[in-house]
């Protein structure tokens, strides 16, 4: 088993560091009554962004009650006695897709809840610190001790180890010291925090209700699910306090241009979602129209997407080219996202278990198959096979994204090259790969283009480093990882030797 340099003493290794990659939604409340009803509801409208476990802490006065649990939500909170329990005004909450490495480990179920000086804190968080283990080495050699893997209890003993008179103050220090991207929300006795991290790699928003309550969520579907209103957003390098006075937004470091996540486009958020006023749908949709122009296909007879994330770029795909749009294949709703299985077996079951082919549809058809993007391969090889089973003529796919050759150390649980299939192959190997008569993938600038964040707001652009290897920040502990792992067609392209766009 390889290990990585300088931090192989606490057992770190290539799955290790898997466990402080945290994908999920966050929500938080201030001062509501019914603050345990609209977390709830706060994290079924996050649903779509983990499903293996979820969590409720409430605040009543100075009294901290929380309940966690594996699964989806509806099942975890399966009574409503449970939600009854978590009395209190203020809340947090999240729903949470656990990495391979941490499945079976309950302890880092969020929120965490720690108890020190007769005070209480609640913490969540989502994405990945990119020094998470080198500061976690540092703290237990100053005499730390961690039960959990998760990145919030670094910054919970960062907090605790500030010499600043108020928390506040300490909780500003301690965020300073963070790389890499993630989105904490804290309670405490005294307010309700946010803090989104220097590059603003995926958005957290401020609502309100009509009774002045203020929400904290990673998505702004949350909003009209629970009846709030949009209030602004908490931008890179920001965090957020929400009181009885009010909510006040901090800048605690010098302003750096946004690098926006574009999975949170691509995939992870829900359509009707805006991320810093350009919604999700309509940017899809615009993917899915510059991909029709850039990769036309001839002859074909229909355009069908993979549900769900891939049906908006698929609608843009067809109109572009004015073809049929059709619903081909058909998701069995209440499976969850494939890629969240735990191991790889389980993930090509899920697949299967997942989509069916509308055979009338598609038998003796040239079809167009449009896919938001190609992680490991398993899901669009699967589709091949499955609409040529049902009798097409022609299968072309078409990805509404650029090829991701690059892990991710933000947060997206794509941190290893391995795992990235088209980190070996190039656009026509894969082709042959996946049986299909012809793939195209939209091109960088395509999808820049059908965000359009540069015009729209100035400053703000996309992270590209999944396609180009370039990364917007220092990767940290992953140096030695990303060095060692680089593959052949990868070093190509950081010498600007290879593209097949
Ligand atoms: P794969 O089957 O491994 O190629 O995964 C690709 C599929 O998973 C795509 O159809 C996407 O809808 C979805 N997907 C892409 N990126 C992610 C991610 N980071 N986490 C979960 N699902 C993803």
């Amino acid at each position: 088993m390889r290990t990585i340099e300088g931090i192989s003493s606490i057992g770190a290794n290539f799955r290790g560091i898997d466990s402080v990659v945290e994908s999920g939604g966050l929500f938080g409340i201030w001062n509501h009554p019914l603050a345990n009803k609209i977390t709830y509801f706060g994290l079924h409208a996050l649903q779509h962004r983990g499903q293996t476990s979820a969590g409720i802490v409430t605040k009543d006065e100075n009294t901290f009650t929380s309940f966690r649990g594996r699964g989806l939500i509806s099942h975890i909170f399966d009574t409503e006695d449970k939600l009854e329990k978590l009395v209190g005004n203020s809340a947090i909450g999240q729903v949470r897709s656990a990495t391979v490495s941490d499945q079976a480990d309950d302890s880092n179920i969020q929120p965490l809840l720690f108890h020190f000086n007769n005070q209480s804190i609640a913490i969540t968080h989502n994405g990945n610190l990119t020094e998470a283990l080198s500061l976690r080495q540092q703290l237990e050699d100053e005499g730390a001790v961690f039960s959990t893997n998760s990145a919030a209890e670094i910054l919970i003993h960062l907090i605790r180890r500030s010499k600043k008179n108020n928390f506040t103050d300490a909780f500003q220090s301690s965020i300073e010291q963070l790389n890499g991207g993630f989105n904490f929300c804290l309670l405490t006795d005294d307010a309700l925090y946010g803090a989104v991290d220097k590059h603003g790699f995926r958005p957290l928003v401020i609502g309100q209700f009509s009774n002045g309550a203020y929400i904290l969520a990673s998505e702004t579907c949350v909003l009209s699910s629970v009846g709030a209103k949009y209030v602004t957003e908490v931008q890179a390098g920001q965090y957020v306090v929400i009181n009885d006075e009010g909510y006040h937004i901090t800048n605690y470091t010098n302003s750096q241009k946004a690098t926006l996540e574009p999975m949170e486009f691509i995939y992870f958020s829900r359509p009707d979602s805006d991320i810093s006023g350009i919604n999700v749908h309509t940017a899809r949709k615009e993917m899915g129209r510059r991909l029709a122009k850039e990769r036309p296909t001839h002859g074909a007879d229909l355009v069908i997407g993979v549900p769900n994330s891939s049906l908006s770029s698929a609608s843009g795909y067809a109109e572009e080219h004015s073809l049929p749009y059709e619903i081909g294949l058909i998701k069995h709703q209440y499976i969850g996202r494939t890629f969240i299985q735990p191991n790889q077996e389980l993930r090509e079951q899920g697949v299967r278990y997942k989509l069916s082919v509308v055979e009338s549809l598609i038998r003796n058809k040239s079809i167009v198959l449009v896919d938001d993007s190609i992680v490991r391969g398993t899901t669009v090889r699967h589709l091949v096979e499955l609409l040529k089973g049902a009798g097409a003529k022609e299968v072309h796919l078409r990805i509404a994204s650029p090829p991701i050759r690059f892990p991710n150390y933000y947060g997206i649980n794509t941190t290893h090259t391995e795992e990235l299939i088209a980190a070996n192959y190039t656009i026509k190997e894969l082709n042959e790969l996946f049986g299909s008569d012809s793939l195209g993938y939209l091109s960088v600038k395509g999808l820049v283009d059908s965000i359009n964040f540069d015009k729209n707001i100035p400053d703000q652009g996309v992270s590209l480093d999944a396609y180009t290897g370039q990364y917007p920040s220092d990767i940290g502990d992953y140096q030695n990882e990303f060095q060692e792992s680089l593959t052949p067609l990868q070093k190509k392209i950081i010498k600007g030797e290879f593209s097949d766009e």
